[in-house]
């Protein structure tokens, strides 16, 4: 089935504040109302195109969904009205079921805009609502105050959202009746004037319409990316032989024998990209950075440490800290602590003093004890902003 979404984003009201229409006011991700109300319909898999209704020579950058090939522009008008018959005229042909939305509903649902076409495919016309849970009161003025005239049965009052839905047929009666003179404030008023019944599907309190500047103060809150944190583990270990480089944390450690391995074997910095990797699920070193692709044939491990943080960057994290704990039995590492922790430290790109390396010995037992092997353990904690 061919549907389309018409976004109805010809409003000039600037009451939200910014001083421009509140559609073009950026929330906290960076996007306008309005991109976050096309992307909803964009990204929908049930939406064949969306024609978006705007006022001549609004700034408007919707270049992503332009792309996408799926979206139109047309001429906003003075009343909603007039912009959703512009739209409509901008209409597929193929389309079946025509949706309304106001470009200020920037958090409706995938399952919202999935009710609405579904109640129109069925019904002819629908409309997303939702009841009302406070006591509703009708009142009237005596002698310039307000008082209660009545008690309104709440179950027969439903609060109007968008979208509103209609088969091809029943839109277009609609917006010949607006065009013939009749006057609406949404076109489901339009289409009951035209005579066709008009269904009601569950609407979603978080549908809001952004209207006030507390209203705008509450959707920026909600687009906010939100802060999260990751912790990785990472261990490591190699023999120790002779004719082989101590290298630990990029530093070179003068010692009869050496960490043994197809690279450098510097399990420090081995163990701090598997638990930098392991923090993001971004699979392990041995992954990344096979020993058998030349690419990475007698490469630093310093650098496959600084590539493991190039990876994780892409995925939107930082690393905070890391701290790594290294067992051998001798050397003592201690007087190279400081060095190994500012070659760490500048691999991570982050500030020393989030880098924590101790060396601890394994008290003579099993191969560390004996001196035949080095090993170490790393933890990371990463952080980031994700939607
Ligand atoms: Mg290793």
């Amino acid at each position: 089935m061919h549907v389309t979404a018409i976004i109805a984003a010809g409003g000039s009201g600037t009451r939200a504040g910014g001083g421009i229409p509140k559609q073009f006011v950026q929330l906290g991700d960076g996007r306008t109302i309005l991109e976050r109300s096309v992307a909803a319909f964009i990204e929908h898999d049930r939406i064949s195109e969306v024609v978006v209704a705007l006022l001549p020579e609004t700034p408007v950058d919707l270049g992503r969904a332009i792309a996408s090939g799926r979206l139109r522009t047309a001429i906003g008008g003075a009343r909603r009205q007039d912009s959703v018959a512009n739209a409509f005229d901008a209409v597929s042909p193929a389309s079946e079921v025509v949706l309304v939305h106001d470009a200020a509903r920037p958090f409706v649902s995938h399952e919202v805009i999935s009710r609405a076409i579904d109640a129109a495919a069925a019904h002819g016309a629908a409309i997303v609502a939702l009841p009302v849970t406070d006591t509703v009161k009708q009142v009237t003025m005596e002698d310039g105050r307000r008082v209660i005239a009545g008690t309104v049965p709440r179950e027969s009052i439903f609060l109007a959202q968008t979208p509103q839905a209609f088969q091809r047929a029943v839109l277009a009666a609609a917006v010949s009746l607006g065009r013939g003179g009749a006057e609406a404030t949404d076109e489901a008023a339009l289409a009951e004037l035209a005579g066709y019944p008009v269904h009601i599907v569950e609407g979603d309190a978080d549908n809001v319409k952004i209207t006030t500047a507390a209203d705008l103060e509450r959707a920026r809150a909600r687009a906010l990316p939100a802060a999260i944190a990751r912790i990785g583990t990472g261990y490591d270990l190699h023999c120790l032989v002779e004719g082989r480089s101590l290298i630990i944390g990029g530093v070179e450690i003068p010692f009869e024998r050496g960490a043994l391995g197809h690279s450098d074997a510097d399990v420090a910095c081995h163990a701090a990209t598997d638990a930098v990797l392991g923090a993001a699920c971004l699979g392990d070193i041995g992954g990344h950075f096979p020993d058998t692709d030349p690419r990475w044939k007698g490469v630093s491990s310093i650098e496959l440490l600084r590539q493991a943080v190039a990876l994780i960057r892409k995925e939107g994290y930082e690393v905070a800290n890391v701290d790594v704990t290294i067992i051998l039995e001798r050397p003592k590492i201690a007087p190279y602590l400081p060095r190994i922790r500012d070659g760490l430290a500048g691999a991570l790109e982050i500030a020393v003093d989030c880098v924590s390396v101790k060396g601890k010995t394994n008290e003579g037992v099993d191969a560390v004890g004996r001196g035949e092997a080095i090993a170490a353990h790393a933890v990371a904690l990463l952080t980031g902003n994700h939607f």
